[in-house]
């Protein structure tokens, strides 16, 4: 990504804090240096495609983490709370000029977080994994800007193979969309919603939910056609496995932005397996615990 090697500019307009701000007789007590920060310009990997115009070539302007960020995140892990939080201190952090946050694609959004990262402390993502054949450690050592990333441009947008797909079982043509921060939560409510019946047997209930969440036309027939959501995860709970990977493949090959499953080769025994990079938290949480300066 060219975008993401451009240059930190600096930028005035940050609160600061004066003499006249304080109570009483202030005057005369020292004010504090004026904490100057950078901001950086940033596309993101829809190049805004998507949105209409509302952010032309997808170029939008990343502030980085301060303090107040890093107390937000401090109680954090894994789970829906991360995400959250995560997500309300990055929009904090980006600049979309008045377009609605939660209507970015989901892989804007990642793009957004492993950015605002990067640019905050230090670039290096750094992950120790076994590998599945010999079982030996192995570490990964990589940057934002190396991971593979995915531009999406006007043509591949517009091209109606690229979100569509034949089945290859029962041959029925199924046309989605890319899945948006707002399709997230409404898979996450879902999850919520049916957390009793999850937890006594154990299911995921969101996974075909999710799925479903995505698909626009079934044979060229809208999902309401057919009755929503509802009627569409029960035929998806009804589908071979081999048709929902086919699915869940041509889904994963049209989605823009960073591949957070890079293959790497085993330096024990040469077997390639794929690399689950960090989460947003746990990605966080590696950062503030000892943020470096660079
Ligand atoms: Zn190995």
């Amino acid at each position: 990504m060219a975008d993401a090697k451009k240059q930190p500019q600096k930028i005035t307009g940050v609160a600061q804090v004066g003499p006249e701000t304080a109570k009483g007789g202030a005057a005369n007590k020292a004010t504090l240096p004026s904490l100057n920060t950078l901001t950086l310009p940033y596309t993101l990997p829809s190049q805004g495609v998507p949105y209409g115009g509302a952010i032309p070539g997808g170029n939008v302007v990343l502030s980085p983490m301060r303090g107040e960020q890093e107390e937000a995140l401090a109680g954090t892990g894994t789970g829906p709370h991360t995400a959250r939080t995560v997500r309300h201190v990055i929009k904090g952090l980006v600049n979309l000029n008045g377009f609605p946050f939660e209507k970015l694609l989901l892989s804007d959004f990642v793009a957004l977080v492993l950015n605002v990262m990067a640019f905050s402390y230090d670039p290096n993502v750094s992950v120790s994994v076994s590998c599945p054949e010999c079982k030996k450690r192995n570490q990964y050592d990589t940057e934002v800007g190396k991971i593979p990333c995915d531009v999406l441009t006007e043509e591949k947008f517009k091209d109606a193979s690229t979100y569509q797909v034949e089945l290859p079982v029962s041959k029925v043509v199924i046309a989605f969309r890319p899945l948006t921060l707002e399709d997230t939560d409404a898979i996450e409510k879902f999850a919520q919603r049916h957390q009793p019946e999850a937890d006594a047997k154990g299911s995921r209930p969101e996974l075909t939910f999710g799925i479903a969440k995505a698909i626009t036309h079934v044979n060229g027939k809208t999902v309401e056609e057919f009755g929503g959501l509802v009627p569409l995860r029960h035929w998806l709970r009804e589908m071979t496995g081999r048709d929902l990977a086919a699915l869940r493949k041509a889904m994963n090959d049209a989605e823009s932005g960073y591949d957070l499953s890079p293959e790497i080769e085993c330096v024990h025994c040469g077997h390639t397996f794929e690399v689950r990079l960090p989460e947003a938290g746990e990605f966080f949480r590696g950062k503030t615990a000892a943020p470096r300066s660079s």
